[in-house]
C-alpha cells in the first residue's frame, strides 16, 4: 500500500513536466528570476496533518491570493453592506488587471473583489491611521492563520510599486468616482506589501483550511473568520478565484481556490482540507500551469468537487 507522501510525491512528478507550456510573470520585474521547473504541494486536513511533497521548503509571494484575505479582513470589520457598497459580486470574464468595465459598467465601482480594481478597492478599507497600522492588522491577521510568523519579500513589493503603472490608473479612476479616498501612493504601498507576503505551500495550504473549516482555525480551534465571510470568499473564489478561466475551473476542477501570479494557488476543500501550490510557470492568464494539473489530478482521485 502506497502511503500518502509517496502518492503526493508522484503527483508532483507527473504534473511537473507541464510546467515547460508556461512561462513565469514578468511584468513585475521582480518575478522574472523565479525557476519555472519548481513545483511544491502541501495539504492540510481539518483534522490537523499536513503533507507535502516537491520544492515544499521554497518561499514565493501571495500577489493575487492576498486579495481573499483583505476580503476577509475588511468584512468582519464593516459588514456586507458597507463592503458591497464600494465593489460588486460578479466575474468579469476580463484580465485581472483589466480597466474597462470600470467606466462601462454602472454604478462606476470594480465588479468584484479578485480583480485588482476591486482588490485596491478593499485594501483601502483596512482599518488603521496610518499605513502601519494597517499593515499590522493584516500581517497579524495572516499570522494567526498560518500559525506563524511571515512577512513580506521587500525586493518583490519594491518591483511591483515602482512599475505599478496600470494599478496605479485604477486607483485615480476610483478616487474620481469617490469608490476609493486618501492618498493613491500610501494606498499603493499598502497593497504592494499585500501582494508580496511571503510563505512556502505549507503555510498556504493552512490558511486554506481555515476557510475550508468554515473560519475556524482546524488547529487552536479559535474563529478567526466568521463563517458567513468564510462562506462569501469560498464564494468568491468559486466565481472569480481562477481569473478569467474561473468557469473552466470549476467544471474541471471544482475546488474553491484562489491563484496569483507568482504561481501560487491557495484551494479550500470543504469540510476536508487546505490545499497549497506553488508552481511559478503560468498560463495565458496567470494560472500556475502545473498547479492547475496537480489540482484536476488531485479532485478527480478524490471526488473533491463541489458541484
Ligand atoms: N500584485 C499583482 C498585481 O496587482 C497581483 C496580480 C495577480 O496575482 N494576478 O498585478
Amino acid at each position: 500500500m502506497i502511503n500518502t507522501q509517496e502518492w503526493l510525491e508522484g503527483l508532483v512528478e507527473k504534473a511537473r513536466p507541464f510546467a515547460s507550456e508556461g512561462r513565469v510573470a514578468e511584468y513585475i520585474p521582480a518575478l522574472k528570476d523565479q525557476n519555472p521547473h519548481d513545483l511544491a504541494i502541501s495539504i492540510y486536513t481539518l483534522d490537523n496533518n499536513s503533507c507535502y511533497a516537491g520544492d515544499h521548503l521554497k518561499k514565493f509571494t501571495l500577489q493575487s491570493i492576498s486579495k481573499v484575505i483583505t476580503l476577509a479582513l475588511v468584512l468582519m470589520d464593516y459588514g456586507e453592506e458597507h463592503v458591497f457598497s464600494k465593489v460588486g459580486m460578479e466575474p468579469t470574464g476580463d484580465p485581472f488587471n483589466s480597466i474597462a468595465k470600470l467606466e462601462t459598467h454602472k454604478p462606476s465601482k470594480p465588479l468584484n473583489p479578485m480583480i485588482n480594481a476591486g482588490a485596491l478597492a478593499v485594501t483601502n478599507m483596512i482599518k488603521g491611521n496610518t499605513g502601519m497600522e494597517k499593515w499590522h492588522r493584516l500581517i497579524e491577521f495572516i499570522n494567526h492563520m498560518t500559525g506563524e510568523t511571515v512577512s513580506y519579500n521587500e525586493d518583490v513589493a519594491y518591483s511591483e510599486l515602482q512599475t505599478a503603472n496600470l494599478n496605479r490608473s485604477l486607483c485615480y479612476f476610483m478616487k474620481q468616482h469617490g469608490v476609493i479616498t486618501g492618498n493613491v501612493e500610501d494606498l499603493l504601498v499598502l497593497y504592494t506589501k499585500q501582494c508580496a507576503v511571503e510563505m512556502n505551500c505549507v503555510d498556504l495550504a493552512k490558511m486554506g483550511a481555515v476557510f475550508a473549516n468554515d473560519g475556524i482555525d482546524p488547529e487552536s480551534g479559535r474563529e478567526l473568520i466568521t463563517r458567513d465571510v468564510a462562506r462569501v470568499c469560498k464564494t468568491f473564489m468559486v466565481t472569480c478565484g481562477m481569473y478569467n478561466t474561473s468557469g473552466e475551473f470549476a467544471i474541471k476542477v471544482g475546488i474553491p481556490a484562489k491563484s496569483g501570479v507568482s504561481g501560487g494557488i491557495m484551494g479550500s476543500v470543504p469540510g476536508k482540507c487546505g490545499i497549497g501550490i506553488f508552481g511559478p510557470a503560468l498560463d495565458d492568464v496567470g494560472n500556475s500551469i502545473a498547479g492547475l494539473k496537480l489540482l484536476e489530478m488531485l479532485s478527480d482521485e478524490h471526488s473533491w468537487s463541489i458541484f
